[in-house]
């Protein structure tokens, strides 16, 4: 039965017991004032009964007081009874309750009529024949029917009244049941009605216990429902944020540019939490801090594989709590709080490891959370891993593998741009244009891989001559060119100079002798104003002649005035230094 039911029944069963419980005085007073009207009746029958008997009586003495003294005034008493004897049976007859009763009053009536009529025939006997008659009348009765009257008459009469008190004592009796029934029906209802409140509270105490499990239900099916709604809008926000960061990471155009979107997007995807983002440097041997986000900065700037459980591992560790196993670069007082080591892995190399720190890695929402910086770290891996590899092809692209000079292909690439620039800033732009000298006879004379090892040598010493703003090139065989940005004539003369004497003094030894060689250097300026990179080389190119032609080993510069029209202005040789030994190489 629904609870529902069961409250309603029970409502309903108190209501009629209790509706029960209030007719219960109206009912004993009913049939108590019914038994006391039955007594009442009683009451006045045993009197009436009395007062017939009295009459009896009264006829009796009157009668006898007459026959014995003769005297009318006897009969008073007599007569009065007469009179008064039809009112009492009337009245008696009246009240007669049952067919039992009514059966005996007529009995108790002829009785009563019979005796009458003998004590008439003896007064009329003594009035009209005088005493003796009379006495012999009464004495002729006295042994026979007037004993019997009386007796009869007697009998009769203690009939009435023994059921005058038989029915007394019922209607007593059932005063007493009645009172007993009600007390008893009372003490039922009341009982009922107890165990019906009882059922009531019960039923209201179910449906209340079950109100609240239902609400508590529906609460919990509600917090469960918007936390799934915050988890998915966060979650939407991460995939978003995580699809922009790896778009933003395929354009960027350095290992550092990288970093930075990388701090970024982390710091604005998980606000409430901090980190480091650490790459391994080209040695290998140690990794850089590279970038930081959020308010925690403890970890250290470099680490070695052996600081990090989760370089060591190869895999993700996770911190919690003072018990759990700490990584050495964290700051030992930052220990309470949670933290996560995700070694960055792409095609199977370790390239580096990302630290994230925070409360919000604790808990449920927190597993959920480390879960997405997990999947993040790895497209991060492979993102940073594609970077370094476009990096190293457009390295590989641009690089002469010999020297490490940048190729023909960047140099023209550079020094159109260059000049645009300068012509936009009206800035000087110089050029150096080297040319190893007689270096057929090297290779002639020690072999084509101790030319390549001069060459390398030449490289390495350009690389270290050099601004950092400045470009070192191989332009084709032995011939190499420095482009100095924002560098006018004289400071570029001086740079080719300082270059010459370094080139002079490279020496490396093969078939045991040592092998040395000199360079010739020709060096041109534009002035910026409109001019072309094609003149500038071709500038460069007649100096470098010049100083071909002058005996090698020296550096000639000329201004770049080639106008418009191609007109190119003579060089002009500025410095002439004594050639060294530049045919050392031969002896
Ligand atoms: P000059 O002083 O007139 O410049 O004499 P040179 O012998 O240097 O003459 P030139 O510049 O015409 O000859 C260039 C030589 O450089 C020719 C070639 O054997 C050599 N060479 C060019 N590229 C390489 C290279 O990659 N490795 C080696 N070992 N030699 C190279
Ligand atoms: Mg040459
Ligand atoms: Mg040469």
């Amino acid at each position: 039965m629904k609870i529902e039911t069961a409250l309603k029944v029970s409502a309903g069963l108190v209501v009629v017991v209790m509706s029960l419980v209030a007719t219960i005085p109206y009912l004993l007073e009913v049939r108590v004032q019914s038994a006391m009207a039955d007594l009442t009746v009683v009451g006045q029958r045993e009197r009436d009964f009395l007062a017939l008997r009295n009459l009896l009586r009264d006829a009796e003495t009157g009668q006898l007081g007459y026959v014995v003294a003769g005297k009318e005034e006897y009969l008073r008493p007599y007569y009065a009874a007469l009179d008064l004897l039809p009112v009492a049976i009337g009245e008696l007859r009246g009240k007669t309750l049952n067919d039992a009763e009514r059966a005996s009053f007529k009995q108790l009536e002829r009785a009563i009529e019979v005796r009458l009529a003998s004590l008439e025939q003896t007064v009329r006997t003594r009035r009209e024949r005088g005493f003796d008659a009379a006495q012999a009348l009464v004495s002729t009765y006295a042994g026979g029917s007037d004993k019997a009257q009386i007796e009869t008459l007697r009998t009769l009469t203690a009939q009435q009244v023994a059921s005058n008190a038989e029915r007394r004592k019922e209607l007593r009796q059932l005063a007493i049941n009645s009172a007993r029934f009600a007390a008893h029906l009372g003490l039922a209802a009341t009982l009922a009605n107890i165990a019906a409140l009882a059922a009531t509270l019960l039923a209201a105490n179910s449906a209340l216990r079950r109100r609240h499990q239902a609400e508590r239900s529906a609460r919990n099916a509600a917090e469960a429902l918007e936390l799934s709604v915050q988890l998915t809008s966060v979650r939407n926000e991460q995939l978003a944020g995580g699809t922009e960061l790896m778009h933003a990471l395929d354009l960027a155009e350095s290992v550092d540019e990288s970093s930075i979107i990388i701090s970024r997007y982390f710091g604005r995807l998980l606000p409430k939490l901090s980190g480091s983002l650490y790459l391994y440097r080209n040695s290998r041997d140690i990794l850089e801090r590279k970038a930081q986000w959020g308010a925690e900065k403890d970890d250290c700037g470099t680490l070695e594989l052996l600081d990090c459980w989760g370089l060591r591992k190869g895999g993700q560790h996770f911190a919690e709590g003072e018990h759990a196993l700490q990584c050495r670069h964290c700051d030992q007082s930052h220990v309470a709080s949670p933290r996560l080591c995700l070694p960055l892995v792409a095609q199977g190399d370790v390239i580096g490891c990302i630290t994230v720190v925070g409360q919000e890695l604790s808990g449920e929402v927190g597993a959920q959370r480390k879960q997405w910086i997990v999947q993040l770290a790895e497209q991060v891996a492979l993102a940073l891993s594609n970077v370094q590899l476009r990096l190293k092809l457009r390295q590989q692209s641009v690089i002469d593998p010999l020297t490490e000079l940048y190729n023909r292909r960047y140099m023209d690439e550079v020094l159109k741009r260059e000049q645009l620039r300068a012509n936009r800033r009206q800035s000087p732009l110089s050029v150096i244009l080297l040319d190893l000298d007689h270096f057929k006879r090297v290779n002639d004379t020690y072999g084509h891989d101790t030319g390549d090892l001069l060459l390398r040598k030449v490289g390495e010493v350009l690389r270290n001559s050099i601004r950092a703003v400045d470009v070192a090139c191989r332009f084709g065989g032995e011939e190499l060119v420095v482009i100095l940005p924002d560098c006018d004539l004289a400071a570029a003369v001086q740079r080719a100079e300082a270059i010459r004497a370094a080139v002079a003094g490279i020496d490396i030894r093969a078939k045991g002798q040592l092998v040395t060689v000199t360079a010739s250097i020709g060096v041109a300026t534009s002035s910026g104003q409109s001019d072309e990179a094609d003149a500038l080389m071709r500038c460069a190119d007649a100096a470098l002649y010049t100083a071909k032609q002058s005996g090698r080993n020296r550096v000639v510069s000329a201004l770049s005035t080639e106008a418009p029209n191609g007109v190119t202005a003579a060089a002009e040789r500025l410095e002439s230094p004594q050639p060294r030994q530049a045919e050392q190489a031969e002896s």
